[in-house]
């Protein structure tokens, strides 16, 4: 089974916009996925479905072979989806983030990792202080850390580097070479070819909701 499974799925919003127009696409367990696309092409309405923030307007999806209709328990906790937004409550430190977040998961406080997933993403130091005091960075190595707390097999980060600087693009793409590297399947939404390139294995092309090109990164490349 595939990492994540879409079948003719389809978005139309309630302004009839038509966000995505029927989307077949399976990312292979172990894999770096890019989801490439300009603005507006859809990638974000696709991580959000699969995220359960967006419901879908017909076909299936599936997570680590879990639908998310059918199974939507199992699905959840496949998945650790890092949203574009950088949204905190300003007064929780980040290990107070991390320790709410493994509660709405479930996962038991004896096999919580608080301190080792801040240590990872270089967070440690800033645990107990007021999230409102951390730089853009470092709020969104905490996203990253949040997505993570339920040691989910599926990483999906979406536009993870969009307003970023250099060297905190550098130390994320180094950071998700890690992660894979650990066996997370990593997907990620990306404009920037670059991103793309230096990164995935594999690259789906979206445009105006629709899937233009899928292939192995180098096959794409050498034909583009
Ligand atoms: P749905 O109920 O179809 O999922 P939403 O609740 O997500 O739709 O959005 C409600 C309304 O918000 C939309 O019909 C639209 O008018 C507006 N809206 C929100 N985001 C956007 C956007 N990026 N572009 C255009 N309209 C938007
Ligand atoms: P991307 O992430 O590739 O930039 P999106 O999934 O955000 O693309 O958007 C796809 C299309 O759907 C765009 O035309 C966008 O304006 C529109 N859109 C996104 N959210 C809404 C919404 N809530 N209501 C109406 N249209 C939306």
């Amino acid at each position: 089974t595939a990492a994540i499974s879409l079948n003719g799925l389809a978005k139309t919003y309630a302004n009839g916009k038509v966000a995505l127009g029927g989307i077949d696409l399976d990312i292979p367990r172990g894999s770096i996925f890019g989801l490439l696309g300009p603005n507006g092409a859809g990638k974000s309405t696709m991580i959000n479905i699969l995220a359960g923030l967006v419901n879908k307007s017909a076909g299936t999806a599936s997570i680590w072979g879990f639908d998310i209709d059918a199974n939507p328990r199992n699905a959840k906790a496949s998945i650790g989806i890092v949203p574009q937004e950088i949204l905190f409550d300003a007064f929780f430190t980040p290990f107070e983030t991390l320790e709410l977040q493994a509660g709405l998961y479930g996962v038991p406080p004896k096999q919580r990792r608080t301190m080792e997933i801040l240590r990872a993403v270089r967070l440690d130091d800033k645990a107990h202080t007021y999230s409102r005091t951390l730089s853009g960075g470092m709020k969104r190595r905490l996203l990253v850390a949040k997505a993570l707390v339920h040691n989910p097999p599926v990483l999906v980060l979406d536009e993870p580097t969009a307003g970023v600087d250099i060297e905190l693009r550098q130390q994320l793409w180094d950071y998700v070479r890690e992660l894979h590297a650990g066996g997370t399947t990593v997907v990620l939404t990306t404009h920037y070819l670059e991103e793309a390139e230096a990164l995935c294995d594999r690259i789906a092309i979206i445009d105006q909701g629709r899937m233009v090109a899928n292939d192995l990164t180098h096959t794409l490349l050498a034909t583009a």
